[in-house]
């Protein structure tokens, strides 16, 4: 079965469940305007499914590897790349000024969602650069922008992120590359990087690494980090590659999955860099390109998820095994038929919208706060970021587990290509700060000390409720009685002064606070509309999986107890 875009999904909740073309016009920058949205939509589709999709296998088959000094790809991945530059999907966010298309985010949402459908290897690759435009267009000087920019939003050129060093993977701030000045204007940097995705390979004419390092005398920690851009090969004025720069492969990782990605040893030895923002400030402008970063890894994570229920549904409809009740057939009946089955693609179906929608509120905030240069949609995006970072991922794991559990055993025999999506989709609950982390991270800083943002969700989600109550009572009730379990844990999470009580509870905030806000977006998508299979879909999620939100909730409160005070089951002989 090949892969299809859900355009149709996409275009109604962008119109329909968030209401964008209200959004754009008067007052904003924002261009959503239906001609854009449905060229934009078809285009990456159509790329997709002819292009992109057909070469995920290959990636899988014939993971990058090094030979002779360079890294080889299947030959299907260059002839892929170039379409996806020479169709602008690079710099499809960038600013028009540097090449880019300047489109909102939500739409890049979008087209990373299917890109990444399509070849999840391959699109982490202009993924990354548009982590680092981002960070670019916010971070660098204007001489480092005209000089990068164009190069990088048309593709010509790549981008990649390097944080990790061996002591130094969850703990940015342990890293011990150096950085110094080299008396020319530019910096001189020297250390290992580690698992650096895209770090090395030919697809594109240069490959600009944002690197973070430390100057000497800098304090400890992150904050005397700084970032600089260090390109493979250094540019011009006029953007020629004159010269090698001093950063060599070392390696590269065999990995469970994203075979296709090649991920990198980088060894810079005095290495020539730009330094982008202020010395010491590099974590800040950092942030800018993990948070970019982290929404597209939420988007992998559900593009795997929307791929995953596609097969499913697929393979259940054609697999005949044994008899149903419900069905009466002389043969046997297709799986789909079976209670279990069902149940399965259900949850699937389910969490796969669940996390396109809060992928998109997202990006939407996003979008709505850049233009509007709105300091409290702002911080609605900080605390959605690791919300949807977290929660998709997880779902791309679960739904994709759930897909070889449909497909039985066809779907631990490689031949199906089954088992790859769950191989491929693993790492994205681990890279760009791992699930545990993106916890800590809500539960510690994105609540504040006051938790308003948080509560203003909440409020929003009653409003909700009032206007649906008159039509679907008792779905009303069970979001509503989630809605409350959520806040008290809410209310608890900002009663501790203590953060590691916080942080004990925080995964399961996490997932209950995400589930909350799945309960509210099935609850709009049958309120802005009357399709039954909508109906459907909401009293699945809302009766069978919401509830869970209440028992998440009420184990995100129970403190450290369990976890500290009971040592013995840590100690070493037990
Ligand atoms: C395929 C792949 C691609 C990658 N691409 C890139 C890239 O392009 N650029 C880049 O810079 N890095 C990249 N990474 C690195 C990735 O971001 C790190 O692996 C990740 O951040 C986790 O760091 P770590 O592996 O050192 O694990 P560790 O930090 O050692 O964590 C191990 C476990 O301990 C937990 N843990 C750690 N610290 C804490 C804490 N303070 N509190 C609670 N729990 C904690 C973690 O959640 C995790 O469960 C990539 C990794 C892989 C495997």
């Amino acid at each position: 079965m090949s892969y299809l875009a859900p355009t149709d999904e996409m275009k109604f909740l962008l119109r329909d469940l968030f209401g964008i073309c209200d959004k754009s016009g008067a007052g904003t920058n924002l261009n959503f305007d239906d001609e854009t949205v449905d060229s934009i939509l078809d285009e990456v589709s159509r790329l997709t499914e002819h292009v992109i999709s057909p070469i995920n296998k290959d990636g899988d088959l014939y993971p990058a590897s090094f030979e002779g000094g360079k890294v080889v790809l299947p030959q299907s991945f260059s002839k892929a790349y170039d379409a996806i530059a020479k169709g602008g999907w690079v710099g499809i966010s960038g600013h028009p000024k540097y090449g880019g298309l300047g489109l909102p985010m939500v739409l890049t949402t979008c087209v990373n969602e299917i890109l990444s459908s399509g070849c999840l290897s391959l699109a982490l690759n202009p993924l990354m650069t548009q982590g680092q435009i981002d960070a670019l267009e916010n971070h660098a000087s204007e001489e480092i922008k005209k000089r990068f920019l164009p190069r990088l939003n048309s593709g010509e050129w790549s981008g990649t992120m390097n944080l990790t060093e061996p002591q130094a993977g969850s703990d940015v701030g342990a890293l011990s590359s150096k950085a110094k000045p080299g008396g020319d204007g530019l910096y001189r940097i020297t250390g290992q990087k580690i698992y650096i995705s895209w770090g090395d390979h030919c697809l594109s004419s240069n490959i600009c690494h944002l690197v973070l390092a430390r100057l000497s005398g800098s304090p400890e920690g992150t904050k005397g980090i700084s970032l600089f851009l260090v390109p493979k090969y250094i540019p011009n004025d006029s953007g020629e590659l004159m010269s090698q720069n001093n950063v060599k492969t070392i390696s590269l990782e065999k990995k469970m999955g994203l075979h296709g990605s090649p991920t990198a040893v980088l060894e810079y030895d005095n290495a020539k860099a730009w330094l982008i923002g202020q010395e010491n400030k590099g974590m800040a402008a950092m942030f800018t390109m993990m948070n970019n970063a982290r929404l597209g890894v939420a988007v992998q994570g559900l593009s795997q998820s929307e791929l995953a229920t596609q097969k499913a549904f697929d393979y259940a409809k054609q697999r005949k095994q044994g008899k149903n009740l419900k069905f009466f057939e002389n043969g046997s009946t297709a799986i789909i038929n079976h209670a279990d089955v069902r149940r399965n693609l259900l949850i699937m179906k389910s969490l796969t919208f669940v996390s396109r929608a809060l992928c998109f509120d997202t990006a939407i905030s996003s979008d709505l706060a850049k233009s509007n240069n709105d300091p409290d949609l702002l911080q609605r995006v900080s605390l959605l970021t690791p919300i949807a970072k977290a929660f998709c991922t997880d779902v791309g794991c679960r739904v994709t587990d759930l897909c070889i559990q449909v497909h039985g055993g066809m779907g631990y025999i490689e031949a199906s290509g089954i088992s790859q999506l769950y191989r491929d989709v693993r790492i994205t609950a681990i890279y760009e700060g791992t699930n545990g982390i993106q916890a800590m991270d809500l539960v510690g800083r994105k609540l504040g000390s006051d938790g308003n943002i948080a509560y203003s969700i909440i409020k929003e989600i009653m409003i909700n409720e009032n206007m649906a109550v008159g039509r679907f009572p008792e779905l009303v009730e069970l979001v509503s009685m989630a809605r409350k379990n959520v806040t008290k844990a809410l209310d608890w999470m900002l009663s501790q002064h203590d953060l590691n009580e916080r942080f004990s509870g925080a995964r399961s905030f996490l997932s209950a606070f995400a589930l909350l806000l799945g309960g509210n977006y099935m609850l709009r998508s049958i309120l802005v509309s009357n399709d039954v299979k909508r109906k459907e879909l909401a009293e699945f999620f809302i009766y069978q999986i919401l509830p869970s939100a209440s028992v998440e909730a009420s184990i995100s409160c129970q403190g450290s107890n369990q976890l500290y005070q009971s040592p013995g089951i840590f100690t070493e002989d037990f």
